[in-house]
C-alpha cells in the first residue's frame, strides 16, 4: 500500500487535519509542513503529546518513530490526500480566481447555494496551495456542492490547485493589476489565471463568464473553452442585471430565464455587481429558483472586512482594509466618490507585491485620487510617501505617524474609506475613527 492509500485510510477515521501546535484537536492528522521560518518536523512530537492520532513528518530523524508518518515530502503528501479525497467525491465542485472579488464572490455563491443545497466553501481566504487542500480535505461525504477559492501570485499555481480540487465548474471573476511581481506584469496576470479555463476545457468543465469583460472572452476563446455560461448587463446573457443604484448599499434588478426581479442588497461597492451577477447565474445554473437566490444574495451581509459598512461613534467607515491592489484600489475610490454625503475622506494604505510597477502605480492611485475625490486624502507608508505631492493630500511615512495625526485632528460626521495592503493592517486606525 502507498502512503496515500494508507493515509486516507488513516483520515477516514482521523478526518480533522492539523498544522498547528497551538490548535491541535484531539486525534487529528498532524501535517509538519515548512515555512519560511519554521519546521513543523520539530514540533511533531509535541503534536502526538496535545493527542493528535498521526504525525506525517519528513524528517529522517523520525523513521520507525511510533505514531509518525516519514514520507519524503509533507506538502506533496498533504496535496496528494487531499487529492485523492476530491476523486472519491461525485459532486460538482466548482473553482473560483480571479485577481479581485475572489472571496466576496465565493461568500456570495454559498449564500445562493446553500439556500438548496448542503454546500462547503472554503473558510475565510485558505485559498493557496496548502488552503486549497486542508479546504477539500473539510468537505463530508454528505455535502452536495463544494465552492473553492483559488489564489495565485505565480504561473503554474492555479494549474496544480485544479489539478488537486478537480473542479467541475469555474468562474475567474476578473484579472487586474494584482500580483504583478510574481505573475510579470497584466499579461502574465492573464495567463495564470486562464489556466483554470484550459483545465476546464481539458476535463468538459462548464465556465461562468462575465460577457461585459473583454479580457475573459478573450481568454476563454484562447483557452477553446466551448462550455460556458454568461452573465453580464446583456439581455443576450444567460442571467442578465442591471444596477440600480450603490448608494451606499447595492440594489438590482436582474433576470434569469423568464424571471426578472429586484434585489436589496447589504453590500456596498458598486464592484461587486458582478460579483452578485455571478452568484445568480450560479444558482440559476443549479437549478435554484428566483425566491431562492433572491434570498440567498439578499441575506449576505459581509462581516469580513471587505467591502463592510461600519457605524462608529463618530463616522461611518467602508471598512476595506482586507487586501489592496491597484485595480481594487481604483474601484474603491470610484465607490466612495459615487456614494452621497458632504465630508468623505479617503485614507489609503500601501500596496504590496507590485515589484518595478510599484511607483507608477501608487502615483496613478494618488493623482487618481486627487482628480476624483471630492474630500480629504490620507496617504499612508513608504510607496505613497515616495511620490508625495503634498497639494494632493497628506502623507505619513506609516500607520503610527497618520494615527498620531488622526489624534490631533479628528475626523467627524465622514463617510471614511480605510483600504490598504494587509502588512499594512490599517485596522489599527479603526479606533481613532
Ligand atoms: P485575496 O486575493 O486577498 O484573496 P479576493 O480576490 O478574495 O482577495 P475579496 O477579499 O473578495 O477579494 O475582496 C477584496 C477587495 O477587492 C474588496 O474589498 C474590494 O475592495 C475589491 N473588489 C471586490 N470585488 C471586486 C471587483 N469585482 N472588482 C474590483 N475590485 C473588487
Ligand atoms: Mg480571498
Amino acid at each position: 500500500m502507498g502512503h496515500t492509500e494508507f493515509l486516507y485510510a488513516q483520515y477516514l477515521n482521523h478526518p480533522v487535519i492539523c498544522t498547528d501546535t497551538r490548535a491541535i484537536s484531539e486525534g487529528c492528522l498532524f501535517f509538519a509542513l515548512k515555512g519560511d521560518n519554521f519546521d513543523a518536523n520539530t514540533f511533531a512530537v509535541e503534536a502526538l503529546a496535545a493527542g493528535a492520532f498521526l504525525a506525517i513528518v519528513d524528517d529522517p530523524k523520525f523513521a520507525g518513530v511510533e505514531n509518525m508518518l516519514l514520507v519524503p515530502d509533507v506538502l506533496i503528501m498533504l496535496q496528494d490526500l487531499a487529492r485523492h479525497h476530491r476523486q472519491q467525491l461525485n459532486i460538482p465542485v466548482i473553482g473560483l480566481t480571479g485577481s479581485n472579488g475572489k472571496t466576496t464572490t465565493k461568500e456570495l455563491i454559498n449564500a445562493v447555494l446553500s439556500e438548496k443545497y448542503k454546500t462547503y466553501a472554503t473558510k475565510g481566504n485558505l485559498n493557496n496551495h496548502i488552503g486549497v487542500p486542508l479546504t477539500l480535505l473539510a468537505i463530508g461525504h454528505d455535502i452536495e456542492i463544494a465552492v473553492v477559492e483559488m489564489g495565485a501570485n505565480h504561473q503554474l499555481e492555479i494549474e496544480l490547485l485544479c489539478s488537486i480540487a478537480q473542479p467541475t465548474h469555474g468562474l475567474i471573476t476578473n484579472v487586474g493589476m494584482a500580483h504583478l511581481d510574481g505573475f510579470g506584469g497584466f499579461e502574465g496576470v492573464k495567463k495564470g489565471k486562464a489556466e483554470l479555463y484550459t483545465y476546464l476545457k481539458q476535463h468538459e468543465g462548464f465556465a461562468f463568464i462575465n460577457r461585459d469583460n473583454q479580457h475573459l472572452l478573450e481568454m476563454a476563446a484562447a483557452a477553446g473553452l466551448n462550455k460556458i455560461v454568461y452573465y453580464g448587463t446583456g439581455t443576450e446573457n444567460t442571467v442578465s442585471g442591471t444596477l440600480i443604484q450603490s448608494d451606499p448599499f447595492l440594489e438590482l434588478s436582474w433576470s434569469a430565464g423568464k424571471e426578472k426581479t429586484q434585489t436589496i442588497t447589504q453590500l456596498t461597492g458598486s464592484y461587486n455587481f458582478e460579483n452578485m451577477l455571478a452568484a445568480v447565474c450560479i444558482g440559476y445554473f443549479f437549478g435554484l429558483n428566483t425566491v431562492e437566490i433572491q434570498s440567498g444574495i439578499a441575506g449576505y451581509n459581509p462581516k469580513n472586512n471587505r467591502s463592510q459598512l461600519s457605524k462608529t461613534e463618530r463616522n461611518t467607515v467602508i471598512c476595506d482594509f482586507y487586501n489592496a491592489n491597484p485595480s481594487s484600489m481604483l474601484a474603491a475610490i470610484d465607490n466612495l466618490n459615487a456614494i452621497s454625503g458632504n465630508h468623505k475622506v479617503a485614507i489609503l494604505g500601501d500596496m504590496f507585491e507590485l515589484g518595478p510597477e510599484s511607483t507608477v502605480q501608487h502615483q496613478l492611485i494618488v493623482n487618481h485620487a486627487a482628480d476624483r475625490a471630492s474630500g480629504k486624502l490620507i496617504f499612508i507608508g513608504k510607496h505613497f510617501k515616495a511620490v508625495e505631492e503634498p497639494d494632493k493630500g497628506l502623507f505619513f511615512d506609516n500607520p503610527a505617524e497618520a494615527g498620531a495625526y488622526l489624534k490631533d485632528n479628528p475626523i467627524d460626521q465622514s463617510l471614511i474609506l480605510l483600504k490598504g495592503s494587509r502588512g499594512m493592517a490599517l485596522e489599527k486606525l479603526l479606533p481613532l475613527l
